[in-house]
């Protein structure tokens, strides 16, 4: 199964909520870009990834999203779960969360769906904040930490060219920066407005991200290369989530491709995608 990357076309940071954790308000877009998630019955849980530098054991998303299921519906099953990665990680883009998302839908599957997706999503969110969101997909309003999830119509065609430094930024790394450096963002209005009509330059001009600030203190680099992209012709450009990936929209295909190959340097990853 296909585990889709997301973008986030707009982000801003509310305030602490009583468990200390960041209520946002965000939107967020599924792309093309994907990890292949496959999954089949096993004795006990088991996660094989072909990136070493991520864990297998509990800490995967993939195998917490396994024991949630099983714990969630009372079967006492097995998983045996592959995992091909593309979407880099520590990069905003939710690649963990797709993986999670990608083998609770298909677990529910694989053993005749004992849980609504009321339950699915129940789970999904005990594992993080961005899986919800991984298994509705499309483009969303999501508030909350991101599992308030209120679907928007699909955004005017356009393509994205996304650039990641080397450097990741980590989320709990990035929100305790922004507590103390703060950052700006407009309010929603603009963006949701420019969904409704379909118009991809008013998308573009509304976007923001309040994090951004703070993961450039981090890692510099999410600035330089959200001014690459801007420089290269971008309707807009800015970083995803946390960080430490950045994208600008584009009209089509085409341009987006490339800016990808053209911005392609030493010290990052380069991709396009389309809006899925
Ligand atoms: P998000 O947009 O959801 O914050 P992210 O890009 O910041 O995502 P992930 O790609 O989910 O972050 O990776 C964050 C960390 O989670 C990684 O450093 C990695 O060690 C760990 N991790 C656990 N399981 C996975 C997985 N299946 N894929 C990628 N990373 C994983």
């Amino acid at each position: 199964m296909k585990a889709y990357a997301k973008l986030n076309l707009y982000l801003n940071v509310n305030g602490r909520l009583p468990d200390g954790y960041h209520e946002i308000t965000t939107v967020m877009q599924t792309v093309s870009l994907f990890d292949e998630v496959s999954v089949e019955k096993a004795d006990g849980i088991s996660v094989s990834i072909d990136a070493p530098h991520i864990p297998r054991d509990e800490r995967n998303t993939a195998f917490r999203a396994a024991a949630g299921f099983f714990k969630a519906c009372g079967i006492k099953g097995g998983a045996s779960v592959k995992i091909i990665k593309n979407i880099p990680d520590g990069a905003g883009m939710a690649g963990g969360s797709a993986d999670a998302a990608a083998a609770l839908i298909q677990l529910n599957k694989l053993y005749g769906s004992p849980l609504s997706k009321k339950e699915l999503l129940k789970v999904a969110f005990s594992v993080g904040a961005d899986v919800p969101f991984c298994i509705t997909g499309g483009t969303a309003l999501c508030r909350g930490k991101g599992e308030i999830i209120t679907p928007l119509k699909a955004i005017p065609a356009c393509a994205f060219a996304i650039v990641k430094p080397l450097s990741p930024v980590g989320t709990p790394q990035a929100y305790a920066e922004y507590d103390r450096a703060g950052g700006v963002c407009p309010p929603p209005d603009a963006i949701l407005e420019a969904i409704k009509s379909g118009n991809v330059r008013k998308l573009a001009s509304g976007m923001g991200n309040a994090l951004q600030k703070a993961a450039s203190n981090i890692c510099p680099q999410i600035n330089d290369e959200t001014e690459r992209l801007k420089a290269f012709g971008a309707l807009g450009a800015q970083m995803t989530g946390s960080g430490s990936a950045v994208f600008g929209v584009f009209e089509n295909a085409k341009d987006a491709e490339r800016a990808a190959a053209a911005l392609k340097r030493d010290n990052n990853v380069t991709f396009w995608a389309l809006p899925v």
